[in-house]
């Protein structure tokens, strides 16, 4: 058997147990890179040699009876969170050549966990998007077929873990980007509560919204690396304050009683018939397990994707007015500041300059009140539909997308079509709520099918142990796209 078939937990027993070192499974791990991202195109940046530095690390501490909660064990992490020394660019031609002189917090709780930094993963840019097609650089592919979209923003994290080319992996869920990519390369993938993680070195893209989140193969790979990097950081004043409980020990598999909610407004027009039924038996499913299922309503539940994309864009606006060739990245050489400044801006996409417009122009006199106020007032209104719901339940279970993934390029000519991957993840976000996204199940066309449960603030151990519970007595996550050679 091959190294990189193992999952995250699985490779931390046997690196403790001393039957694999952290050295095979790096070099494992960067031998699968060679031999597939050519053509998945997963990683911008593969830091090879240091990965090989940090895992020999690794196995010398373990030689000294020392451990760790990762020790050895090889992560990939988006590009738009900073790695000292590692060129990091959002998946955006103006940060091209950026190295960071410091760790994000959660990559530096990554390292001090003494796990291996494989490289970092595509996004689009400034996590502004659905499929990686807004990437600066490069598309990522499906791993369970080449032709389609790995979701996004956090694409490449997610097809990194889904073909073997890492153990686990970060990404940042402002709008979905952890949860859809998730969704459609059947993978695990969680966006805990605002705040629970530190954002300190992750580059902004809407700060009331962004988050970072987890990846893994199984259930207990998320759990394992959320207990890394949750918890407060003095460096991010938005970070939480609360203890971290510990994620791995909630993992009982127990949901008898459990209270779950089925939002009727989840299940509505555009839901693909497929995704329906499958998100349906695995509800089903549920119940067997002695949860109890009540049919919900999250009314205000349409304002969702609006608000966001009035917010989100609004925020974006203030974040990114820090590129003007002054400070990081690539300068393009102007007549005078102002030419310099517009020449340097160029290097924006188009949808980032797109977001930049539309958020300019909601913020603006005159319309502020008419678009960002209303849409902060959606917001509030979302959030208490949340907090009604979870008088009563205790998770929430719904489809994480309404579709499978879809081809490259089907949606890059209509940004609208692209927003509404979206709808079903989004209203997390703009309430004060977290969520996942595990498989439960594939189309006719073999591709994976993500269903999404929401917990309240900080019951993330809640929704952790539901999936876990549905994830073991189904399997979903057994089937893998590539087969090791
Ligand atoms: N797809 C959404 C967007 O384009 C969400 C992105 C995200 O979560 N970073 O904004």
């Amino acid at each position: 058997m091959n190294v990189t078939e193992l999952t995250l937990t699985e490779l931390r027993r046997r690196l403790r147990q001393g039957s694999v070192t952290s050295v095979a499974a790096t070099e494992a791990v960067l031998q699968r890179i060679i031999d597939l991202d050519n053509d998945l195109r997963a990683y911008l940046t593969v830091s090879d040699a240091l990965a090989l530095e940090m895992a020999r690390d690794a196995d010398e501490r373990r030689a000294l009876g020392e451990d760790g909660p990762l020790l050895g064990v090889p992560i990939a992490v988006k590009d738009i969170i900073c790695t000292q020394g590692v060129e990091t660019t959002a998946g955006s031609r103006i940060l091209e050549g950026f190295i960071p002189p410091y760790d994000a917090t959660v990559v530096a709780r990554l390292r001090a966990a003494g796990a291996v930094i494989v490289g970092k993963t595509n996004t689009d840019e400034f996590a502004m998007g659905s499929s990686t097609e807004n990437s600066g650089y490069v598309t990522t592919r499906n791993p369970w077929d080449h032709e389609h979209v790995p979701g996004g923003s956090s694409g490449g994290s997610a097809a990194a873990v889904a073909a073997g080319l890492a153990f686990g992996a970060l990404g940042t869920d402002t709008g979905g980007s952890v949860r859809q990519p998730a969704s459609f390369c059947g993978v695990v993938g969680m966006r805990p509560t605002y705040g629970r993680v530190s954002r300190w070195g992750v580059i902004a893209y809407a700060s009331s919204l962004d988050q970072v989140g987890p990846f893994g193969r199984t259930v207990a790979d998320c759990a394992a690396i959320l207990q890394v990097i949750a918890g407060h950081d003095a460096l991010d004043s938005t970070s939480i304050d609360a203890p971290v409980p510990d994620y791995e020990a909630a993992l009982t598999g127990d949901i008898s009683g459990l209270r779950i909610g089925v939002p009727q407004e989840y299940f509505a027009e555009g839901l693909d018939p497929q995704v329906d039924a499958a998100v349906g038996r695995a509800i089903e499913q549920l119940e067997a397990m002695g949860a109890q299922t009540v049919v919900i309503s999250l009314p205000h539940t349409r304002y969702a994707l609006p608000a966001y994309y009035l917010i989100a864009p609004a925020e974006a606006s203030a974040n990114l007015a820090r590129y003007d060739g002054v400070r990081y990245g690539p300068r393009c050489e102007g007549s005078n500041v102002v030419d310099t400044v517009k020449q340097t801006r160029a290097l924006f996409g188009a949808e980032t300059k797109r977001r930049i417009m539309l958020g300019t122009y909601a913020l603006s006199a005159g319309y502020y009140e008419a678009y960002y106020g209303q849409a902060l007032k959606a917001r509030t209104l979302i959030q208490n539909d949340f907090l009604q719901a979870f008088e009563s339940v205790d998770v929430i279970a719904a489809p994480t997308c309404p579709t499978t993934a879809f081809r490259i390029g089907e949606r890059t000519a209509d940004p609208l079509s692209m927003y509404l991957a979206d709808v079903l993840t989004v209203p997390v976000n703009l309430s004060a709520g977290c969520g996942l996204s595990l498989p439960c199940g594939f189309d006719d066309a073999g591709l994976p099918i993500g269903m999404q449960l929401i917990g309240n603030t900080l019951q993330e151990a809640t929704v952790l142990n539901v999936a876990y519970a549905y994830e073991r007595a189904t399997g979903w996550n057994r089937k893998r796209p590539v087969e090791t050679r």
